[in-house]
């Protein structure tokens, strides 16, 4: 199988106070964790602290979200191209909350990760349904509308991974069965490699929403599931690490 990626999305939580829990972290990474790759994906502002403060560890940090551009007149606006420069070596792109908060369409969210890739990170790109859209049965024709508009051309395996993030499973304490999670990975697994043949069979899918470590052994053991992505879990060391152990 791949190697999993446990990711942590701290979305928009954590002070400088906050180091002492990555570094909680830190000193948890070498035991039953490092089965897995570690990212944490703190806001823009800690990421230069963070990436300071991982060094010589198997803990990676990587950001939320990216500017399209490189440089230029957006205030307000981080590029990829800074986060490298602060130490980032992920970012995190499309992700639900940005869709919905920020009105980021498939386009947007294409050229976010084309400027990861510009910038040498990789990118997670996030797909998943609503509520509505699955009770409507919608969920594939809804992943894979994504899928097609917000992946670029070009992808590897080692420079995407996408993260199928279910939005009524976010932050809701609620999951798919593993049997949903099952079927969407492999459409999704279908896709990746009807579009980047060989690579596409290598591209890590990773699973979000609700992840904690009392359903994370289950989830991890679905077919095409190769890590995840946890939002509320993952800012705790001790939550974080128990899940990556679980893998
Ligand atoms: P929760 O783990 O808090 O449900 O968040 C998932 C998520 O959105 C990660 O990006």
């Amino acid at each position: 199988g791949l190697r999993p990626l446990i990711a942590g999305n701290w979305k928009m939580n954590g002070l400088k106070a906050s180091a002492s829990e990555l570094g909680q972290m830190i000193a948890g990474a070498g035991g039953p964790a490092q089965k897995a790759d570690l990212l944490i994906c703190p806001p823009a502002t800690l990421v230069l602290a963070f990436a300071g403060a991982v060094q010589g560890s198997p803990l990676r940090i990587g950001a939320q979200d990216c500017h399209p551009n490189p440089s230029g007149a957006h205030t307000g606006d981080t590029s990829a191209e800074m986060l490298a420069d602060s130490g980032a070596t992920a970012i995190i792109v499309g992700h639900s909350e940005r869709r919905a908060d920020h009105g980021e369409t498939d386009a947007l969210v294409r050229q976010k990760a084309e400027a990861a890739w510009r910038a040498a990170l990789i990118a997670i790109v996030c797909v998943g349904e609503t509520q509505d859209q699955r009770d409507a049965g919608q969920t594939l024709e809804v992943v894979g509308r994504q899928l097609a508009g917000s992946l670029p051309d070009g992808a590897t395996a080692a420079n995407l991974v996408v993260a199928y993030e279910p939005v009524w499973a976010i932050g809701t304490g609620r999951t798919p069965t593993p049997k949903d999670v099952q079927d969407v990975h492999g459409f999704i697994r279908d896709q990746l490699t009807q579009r980047f043949s060989g690579e596409g069979a290598r591209i890590r899918i990773l699973y979000g929403g609700s992840v904690k470590p009392s359903n994370a052994a289950e989830l991890m053991a679905v077919p095409n599931v190769n890590g995840a992505l946890i939002g509320g879990a993952s800012l705790k060391a001790t939550d974080f690490l128990a899940i990556a152990g679980a893998v």
